[in-house]
């Protein structure tokens, strides 16, 4: 066996972001607050251009937590969510005691349905009497959704968009940076995402008072006075200056982490697309740019004479290589077995027949290399 495990995404440091975390040590900046989280939200903001306001915060999931309470979500009111993503899409709405309401995806960017969500809309105001208060929209391993019809839907019964963009940061939708589309978006910087503060989130929205009162909340809730007054319940969500520091060298190499994922999914492409019954995740047309933080595949077993998604898996496994199903919908979770779902099967099927290929900024063509031929070793026979 391959001792050398290839894994399916790795942080990738680049050259600078040491000199940030020591200047951070060095003016003894070792807090959550400082200059690099001031840089690091300055960084995103011009990255992500559209004027748009940025709160630096711990994870990915505070985001998502924040970005609700400042929504109005409230215990009771339900929340709509894509169903075909990781669990931290939705985790937040039971922490504020509401209800998740699961839509399904599309087949061409794998993202939410228009279709069903309009329906899930009108199916609840029936049931229920009341709008959903909020629609949390992903776009997955950073293919951006169909958000124009998305935000028509949300617009036409005046719901706010909170979008998790925590694999999108680079992806961008009719030339607009993916994270400045919903009322309020979130961002991730957990080890394995396009780019790191080895832990990390970040609220944008391009209303100001929300990135303020996100902060405020960040950071304890605290009134103005000199005791430690609070009138509303905080948190503390806020980044620290020595990850924000990673995060400053990792905004300098953002474009090229890009570049090299978008190089690996051309090359798995390359490769692997004479073989009839594996299909990519694709960008459907121009207005779609992906980051392709992952390179994710279908296999179907009708075409590949009963070769699944798992022969691969476990082929590629006996190998040392590091692969993985796609996310197991969330209405099929069992901690969200009693939430309502509208859709038809499209997210069952993708993740009964998904493969998610290592995809990491860091792999080399040689490891690229032997993921493809252990691939291609179980269809020797049908190509
Ligand atoms: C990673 C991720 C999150 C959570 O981000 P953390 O920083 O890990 O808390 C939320 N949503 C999606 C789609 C993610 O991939």
């Amino acid at each position: 066996m391959n001792t050398q495990r290839i894994h399916l995404s790795l942080s990738h440091i680049g050259s600078r972001e040491y000199d940030f975390v020591r200047e951070a040590f060095e003016t003894n900046w070792v807090t959550p607050l400082g200059p690099n989280v001031d840089g690091f939200e300055r960084d995103l903001k011009t990255f992500l251009g559209e004027d748009v306001y940025v709160a630096a915060l711990n994870t990915g999931t505070a985001t998502l937590h924040l970005g609700l309470i400042l929504l109005g979500v409230k215990i009771g009111d339900e929340v709509i969510c894509q169903s075909f993503t990781f669990s931290a899409s939705a985790n937040p709405i039971k922490y504020l005691g509401a209800v998740p309401v699961f839509v399904d995806s599309e087949r061409n960017t794998w993202n939410m349905s228009p279709e069903h969500l309009e329906h899930a809309i009108k199916d609840r105001i029936t049931k229920t009497g009341k709008c959903p208060k909020a629609i949390i929209l992903v776009h997955l391993y950073g293919m951006p959704a169909k958000i124009d019809e998305i935000l028509t839907v949300a617009q036409k019964y005046e719901i706010p968009v909170l979008e998790d963009a925590a694999e999108a940061l680079g992806s961008r939708y009719k030339n607009r940076a993916c994270g400045t589309f919903g009322n309020i978006a979130a961002l991730s910087f957990n080890g394995n995402k396009i780019i790191t503060t080895s832990g990390g989130g970040a609220l944008v929205s391009k209303n100001e008072e929300y990135v303020k009162k996100a902060i405020f909340l960040a950071t304890q809730a605290r009134d103005t006075a000199p005791h430690y007054q609070h009138s509303q319940v905080g948190y503390n969500y806020r980044l620290s200056n020595v990850c924000a520091g990673i995060g400053r060298g990792q905004m300098l190499v953002l474009r090229d982490r890009v570049g090299q994922r978008r190089r690996n999914n051309q090359f798995y492409r390359k490769h692997l697309s004479d073989i009839k019954g594996i299909s990519f995740q694709t960008e459907p047309n121009d207005d779609y740019f992906s980051n392709y933080w992952l390179t994710t595949i279908t296999i179907n077993p009708v075409q590949t004479s009963g070769i699944t998604r798992e022969t691969v898996r476990l082929a590629l496994e006996a190998e040392n290589i590091e692969s993985r199903p796609l996310w197991k919908p969330l209405h099929l979770q069992p901690v969200f077995s009693d939430c309502s779902f509208y859709g038809d099967g499209t997210s069952e099927a993708l993740f009964e027949q998904g493969l998610c290929l290592p995809s990491g900024s860091i792999l080399t063509e040689d490891e690229l290399e032997k993921v493809v031929a252990e691939i291609r070793k179980n269809f020797t026979d049908l190509v």
